[in-house]
């Protein structure tokens, strides 16, 4: 195989993963702008390499076996903001600095981004959102290598619904998303800066300086359930969701341990690594706290964190 100018074998992912954990990729290749992220995850494709593109790493855990293949971070962070509202932007720029840049420009729809970390393109992929709002509903198209064919695709390509897109999928296609085009609506720039800071405020009482990858389950929808919990708040009951976080608590998990992996205490939803905890170790208190949840309300809690790379040795494996 004819190497790429750049490219690392056997790199350590445990830096490039806010949760600090996990083992190495194969291989690995940083993609300063938008040519070399098309060109190398191209490269991979002829080579017949799985290929995974990294952001900020703050929304998975790579599993301490490795990651098999190409792994690309993506540094490809232009935004391209018009007075219009249009805005064509890289997937590798910071999903806080695109809401910035287009405060900037007196355009609002991005508040909810402030405090999340990470890429642009982590963001699309998981469809990120808070308060209520969340990323894909502003796109208008996406530029996407698929098959290592470059093109553009129409929103309705990724999926997209609460925290998902078809490239979570277990069968996903082997596509990156290189940058997308957004048209966003002009607003009041006082509005916009206090609602930013408002979220701001709320989630700096929330989270914990612990290197975490945020919340690490999906909220559950599910109206019987929800009607049934006499502590839910009443809206949440009326819309029938119930946060991951609270089923945690009431299962009594909240500041549960094992080895270096923990349930926040402030959060109970935040999987934190106090201690140079192991993939394995977060990994099997995510498996714990699924079977508790399981056992005492009978519903399945889903991850919003994303487990990379082989994991096949755990297959069946038991809680803790
Ligand atoms: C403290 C904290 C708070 C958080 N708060 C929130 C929140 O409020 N709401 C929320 O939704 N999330 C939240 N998150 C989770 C996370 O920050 C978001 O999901 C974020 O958008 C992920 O971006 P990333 O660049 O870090 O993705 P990464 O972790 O780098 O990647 C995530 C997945 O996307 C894939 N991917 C990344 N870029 C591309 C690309 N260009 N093309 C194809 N695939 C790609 C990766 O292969 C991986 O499968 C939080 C995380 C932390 C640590």
């Amino acid at each position: 195989m004819a190497d790429l100018a750049g490219l690392r074998h056997d790199v350590s992912l445990k830096p490039f993963a806010t949760l600090r954990a996990g083992g190495k990729a194969d291989l690995l290749m940083v993609a300063r702008n938008l040519e070399e992220l098309a060109t190398d995850s191209a490269w991979g494709h002829r080579q017949k390499l799985p290929t995974t593109v990294l952001g900020g790493g703050s929304n998975v855990l790579p599993s301490d076996d490795g990651v098999r293949g190409l792994t690309i971070i993506n540094q490809a962070s232009c935004i391209d903001v018009r007075p219009s509202g249009l805005v064509i932007a890289e997937t590798g720029c910071a999903f806080q600095e695109l809401f910035l840049k287009t405060a900037q420009a007196g355009m609002h729809g991005l508040e909810f981004a402030v405090g999340i970390p990470g890429s642009l393109g982590g963001a699309l992929v998981s469809n990120a959102g808070a308060y209520r709002s969340c990323v894909s509903e502003f796109l208008t198209r996406l530029e996407i290598v698929h098959d290592g064919v470059r093109q553009w695709v129409p929103p309705a390509w990724m999926e997209f619904s609460y925290r998902d897109s078809v490239l979570r999928k277990s069968d996903a296609p082997a596509a990156i998303v290189l940058r997308v085009e957004m048209q966003l609506p002009l607003g009041q720039p006082k509005q916009i800066y206090d609602e930013a800071r408002e979220y701001q405020r709320q989630r700096i009482s929330k989270q914990p300086p612990s290197p975490s990858a945020g919340s690490f389950f999906k909220n559950v929808t599910n109206k019987l359930l929800a009607e049934s919990l006499v502590t839910l708040p009443a809206p949440l009951k009326a819309a029938g969701i119930v946060p991951a976080g609270y089923l945690i608590e009431a299962a009594g998990l909240k500041g549960h341990r094992f080895g270096g992996a923990m349930m926040g205490q402030r959060h109970a939803n935040f999987m934190l690594n106090v201690g140079n905890a192991t993939a394995e170790e977060i990994f099997r208190l995510a498996q714990t706290v699924k079977s508790v949840v399981r056992a005492k309300f009978g519903v399945e809690l889903e991850e919003e964190v994303l487990y990379l790379g082989d994991w096949s040795r755990f297959a069946g494996i038991e809680p803790e």
